[in-house]
């Protein structure tokens, strides 16, 4: 239990601080718009679908807490070259293992550290905001999303 909140710490902070792929993304076709009111989260994501519906690229811009920031960097990361439905199909394991459900972490691979947060029950929105945005994204939702 030890292992896993070290290593939750150490990819929480090491993806806060150097986050993968932000920045604004030229030609997406789906992007969504994440806010956390709680505690003030903000996120924008980008994505490319090509068009056998795969993950070609995937950004996201924003400000936001260590977590928050952190969980939309592995997000891109964990999306690459995924298909939609393997996308969904992630996005609503992350949601379930952050919000105490349990699901095969194994599967996760990385994003298992995500599972931390679990013992900070405030932050289990800052955690989820990335993939609550990302469903948007892929519903072509244009309604901003909020944790509320
Ligand atoms: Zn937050």
């Amino acid at each position: 239990m030890n292992d896993l909140r070290e290593l939750y710490q150490e990819v929480i902070f090491d993806h806060n601080r150097h986050p993968r792929n932000f920045g604004k993304l030229e030609g997406a076709t789906h992007e969504a718009d994440g806010y956390n009111p709680l505690c003030g989260d903000r996120l924008h994501l980008y994505l490319i679908l090509d068009n056998d519906k795969c993950v070609e690229r995937v950004t996201f811009e924003g400000e936001g807490c260590a977590i928050s920031t952190a969980s939309a960097s592995l997000l891109t990361e964990a999306l690459q070259g995924r298909s939609e439905a393997e996308a969904r199909a992630l996005l609503q394991d992350v949601v379930a293992m952050a919000t105490g459900n349990v699901v095969n972490t194994d599967a996760l691979g990385k994003l298992s550290v995500l599972s931390g947060v679990q013992e900070f029950p405030a932050r289990v929105k800052c955690a989820t905001l990335a993939w609550h945005t990302l469903e948007s994204a892929l519903d072509q939702n244009d309604t901003a999303v909020t944790t509320e």
